[in-house]
């Protein structure tokens, strides 16, 4: 119970120190959304905070893994969709081991991805949101990942690149695909996955068409 009146007391104030709702303004619906496009029963949290304790990056993120649920569970979508925590979860499922509930917090942190990557809020970690889309893009082609596609579209992508180019690390960078290429650790080309009609098809799925 003292953990859940700290969770609710540390997420009652926004950046700035002003008070708002406790409840989220659509109530129930974000946390009844989530369930149902998760499978997770996040209802079952009662924030024992095992899973902040086991997680190996907490530290780093903004929102915690514990807070994290009960941010759904009150609804506060933006902050979630906004927060650093859901581009440094690594989805090693240290929580979920730990949790009494199995609550699946990787799953959750994926799915707010997907939701932040179609918003159009700019996300705290760019580059961190830009190599995820990357590889769903990648991914979406052939239905596998090629190391050197995938590399190289994200170089490519313009925020990356200025950047790169910004911190004078784009020739290392090349110099460092061109010796993996030739060590043969990256591949050229890779053959079509054979399920690239169902990995289409749930891609297609995600983004709310009927296939
Ligand atoms: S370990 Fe499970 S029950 Fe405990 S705070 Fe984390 S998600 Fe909630
Ligand atoms: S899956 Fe994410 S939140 Fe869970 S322990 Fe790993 S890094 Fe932390």
């Amino acid at each position: 119970m003292q953990n859940i009146i700290s969770g609710l007391n540390q997420a009652h104030e926004n950046d700035s120190g002003e008070e708002r709702k406790l409840i989220g303004d659509r109530g129930d619906y974000f946390l009844n959304r989530m369930q149902g496009e998760t499978g997770v029963d996040i209802s079952a949290c009662y924030q024992c905070e095992r899973c902040t304790n086991a997680c190996p990056v907490s530290h780093f993120m903004d929102i915690k893994p514990h807070q994290a649920i009960r941010y759904v569970q009150l609804g506060w979508r933006e902050d979630l969709i906004k927060s650093s925590t859901i581009w440094i979860c690594l989805s090693c499922e240290m929580c979920t081991t730990y949790c009494p509930y199995e609550v699946e917090v990787a799953e959750i942190f994926n799915h707010l991805r997907n939701m932040a990557a179609h918003s159009s809020i700019t996300p705290k970690e760019k580059s961190l949101a830009v190599f995820h889309q990357t590889f769903l893009e990648v991914l979406q082609k052939s239905g596998r990942v090629n190391e050197f596609r995938l590399m190289n579209t994200y170089y490519l992508k313009p925020d990356i690149l200025h950047e790169r180019i910004k911190n004078k690390t784009l020739k290392e960078d090349l110099l460092l695909g061109i010796t993996l290429l030739r060590k043969g650790r990256l591949k050229l080309f890779t053959p079509k996955s054979k399920a690239i009609k169902e990995i289409k098809r749930v891609y297609s799925q995600t983004r709310g068409e009927i296939v």
